[in-house]
């Protein structure tokens, strides 16, 4: 049996008379990918800066590892990592300096080069945040999301804007934390990356779960109902040709 490690139950967001959040409920579990998807405006960012402890709920309950949002927030804050958007960081500090920095604000020692080297940037150490490239960027914030040796991570489109080399990099980082026994709920617009990447999705729309199961069984339901490509599918697409010509190495150290 899977450890339920996020209980949300009828939770609901208003902002004034519009109902952002519609009483929706779901369990992730311990160890898994959990995606959140949804066209822009679903309530996707709403519901998980709830569960982040960043944002009021209007009602509903939560419990993050048997811990009660509205009895102890800060207990919560404790045991999850947030990625925040790579544009929150200081740019004209280098990797160490910001490595310290984050451990300051969650008041614990860190050592710098262990947090560099998970994330494959240890050669980086002392280049200035806004030396990195893209994927660079992205997996250096991944990085800070461990810092405090979470349970849970969050990852708010980790990969956007990233070239197919440096995405596939970030997948494998993901997969390796995960397989380290952290959960890792994360927001995406790429389906291919979800399929590839979560055990199981939710799909928001409109404030409400419209659908939740793993990828794998979101098709084969969708394909029982008689639904077919258009097209019939060749046995590869640009994205393989891509890779194929440019090979798999990363191009951004
Ligand atoms: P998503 O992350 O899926 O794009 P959001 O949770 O950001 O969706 O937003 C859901 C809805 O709530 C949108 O219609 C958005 O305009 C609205 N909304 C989000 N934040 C606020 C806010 N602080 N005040 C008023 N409306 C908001």
């Amino acid at each position: 049996m899977n450890k339920v490690i996020i209980s949300v139950k009828n939770l609901a967001k208003n902002y004034g008379n519009f109902q952002a959040v519609k009483n929706i409920s779901f369990d992730v579990y311990e160890g898994e990918i959990f995606g959140l998807l949804g066209p822009n405006g679903a309530g996707k960012s709403t519901t998980l800066e709830i569960i982040e402890t960043l944002r009021d709920k209007t009602s509903g309950e939560i419990i993050v590892d048997g811990i009660n949002l509205d009895s102890n927030k800060d207990g919560i804050k404790k045991i999850i990592g947030v990625q925040l958007q790579t544009s929150g960081f200081y740019p004209g500090l280098n990797l160490v300096e910001l490595v310290h920095l984050f451990g300051g604000l969650y008041n614990q020692p860190v050592e710098p080069m262990y947090f560099l080297k998970l994330v494959n940037l240890e050669d980086k150490a002392k280049n200035k945040f806004k030396e990195l490239s893209g994927g660079q960027k992205q997996r250096f914030s991944i990085a800070t999301t461990l810092i405090n040796k979470p349970k849970i991570i969050f990852l708010d489109e980790p990969t956007t804007g990233l070239d197919p080399q440096a995405r596939r990099n970030l997948w494998e980082l993901i997969r390796n934390i995960r397989s380290q026994g952290t959960t890792v709920i994360i927001t995406t617009h790429y389906m291919d990356e979800a399929e590839q990447l979560c055990d199981r999705i939710a799909i928001m729309d409109e404030g409400k779960i419209i659908s939740l199961n793993s990828p794998d069984k979101m098709i084969d339901e969708l394909v029982a109902t008689g639904f077919e490509r258009p097209k019939q599918v060749k046995l590869a697409n640009l994205e393989d040709v891509f890779i194929h010509l440019t090979g798999k190495e990363m191009r951004d150290e």
